[in-house]
C-alpha cells in the first residue's frame, strides 16, 4: 500500500506558492496543503507576475502527487447577509486559484448555523468558480453552533453534490471519535456514514485536547491524547492512495516525518 503525505507550507518566502514545492522537494514529501491567501483576511492576493507558472513548473519536475488549498479560516457558510456573500466570495477566489495553479483540491470548514445553508452557500461557490477542483468539506472539533462535527452531518451536508470529504484526526478526536483506541472502527465508521471514496484528504494530527472536549489544538504526531492510534491508522490498508496533510508548526516539519515514516516503515 502507498499512501501520499506531506505538510501544509507557508507561501510567505520569495517564490510565494512555488516556495511550498522547495519544501516538500526539502523533506522528500509527496502531498502539499497551502493558503492561496491570508487565511485570516478577508484581503485577495493577486499572483506576482510569472508566480502561477513558477507554481506549475515547480510542480512539473518534482514528486508531489497532490495538492490542496486550505480556504480562509473567517469563511463561514452558514452565515446571512454581508458574511455569507464575503464567504461565498472568499471561497470561490481559493477554488479559481486551485485551477489556475492546476491544484486537486480546496479545503474548507462548513462554518455555523443551519446545515441546508451552508450546502447551499458550497454550491454558490462551486457555481461562481472554473470547474476542476473538487471541494472538501472538513470536520471539525465542535463548539456553538459549528456544522460538521458529525459524520451524520457531513454525509448530509455532501448528499446528492460532487463534495467531499477532509477528514482531520485531531478534530474528530476532538469531537468524541476514539482514534486513540479504536483507529479501525472510527474509519468502519466514517466509512458506512460517508464512504472513504469521497474522503481523498486526511489531516493528519494529534490533538493537545482529550477526548470529546471540543478543543481544536494540534499536537505533534505521538505527542497527543491520540498518541499511537495514529500509527495505526496510517497503517490501515484503507487509506491506501489518500493524501495524508501534517499540520503542525514547520519546526517540526523533520520530526514529525521522521515518525510518520518509522509507522509507515512498521507495517
Ligand atoms: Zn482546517
Ligand atoms: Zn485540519
Amino acid at each position: 500500500m502507498s499512501v501520499l503525505y506531506g505538510f501544509h507550507h507557508s507561501i510567505a518566502g520569495r517564490r510565494g506558492y512555488a516556495g511550498v514545492f522547495d519544501e516538500a522537494e526539502r523533506l522528500g514529501t509527496t502531498a502539499v496543503q497551502l493558503f492561496a491567501k491570508s487565511p485570516r483576511s478577508w484581503r485577495l492576493r493577486r499572483p506576482r507576475p510569472g508566480e502561477i507558472e513558477a507554481f506549475r513548473d515547480a510542480r512539473a519536475i518534482g514528486r508531489v502527487e497532490r495538492a490542496v488549498i486550505h480556504a480562509s479560516y473567517l469563511v463561514n457558510l452558514g452565515a446571512s447577509g454581508e458574511a455569507r456573500a464575503k464567504s461565498i466570495f472568499s471561497l470561490a477566489d481559493d477554488l479559481q486559484k486551485a485551477a489556475l495553479l492546476g491544484v486537486e483540491y480546496v479545503v474548507v470548514h462548513p462554518g455555523s448555523g443551519e446545515l441546508e445553508r451552508v450546502r447551499e452557500a458550497a454550491q454558490e461557490a462551486l457555481a461562481l468558480a472554473p470547474r476542476g477542483p473538487r471541494l472538501l468539506l472538513e470536520n471539525v472539533a465542535g463548539g456553538g453552533r459549528k456544522v460538521g462535527r458529525s459524520f451524520e452531518e457531513l454525509a448530509r451536508l455532501i448528499e446528492g453534490t460532487e463534495l467531499g470529504v477532509c477528514f482531520d484526526t485531531c478534530h474528530a478526536f476532538a469531537a468524541g471519535y476514539p482514534l486513540h483506541s479504536d483507529p479501525a472502527g472510527v474509519l468502519d465508521e466514517l466509512d458506512r456514514v460517508v464512504g472513504l471514496e469521497r474522503v481523498p484528504v486526511i489531516h493528519l494530527n494529534d490533538s493537545a485536547g482529550a477526548l470529546g472536549s471540543g478543543v481544536d489544538r494540534h499536537a505533534n504526531l505521538g505527542e497527543g491524547a491520540i498518541g499511537e492510534g495514529l500509527a495505526r491508522l496510517v497503517r490501515d490498508p484503507r487509506l491506501d492512495g489518500k493524501a495524508l496533510i501534517m499540520e503542525t508548526p514547520a519546526a517540526y516539519d523533520e520530526a514529525n516525518l521522521a515518525t510518520l515514516r518509522r509507522w509507515l516503515d512498521g507495517a
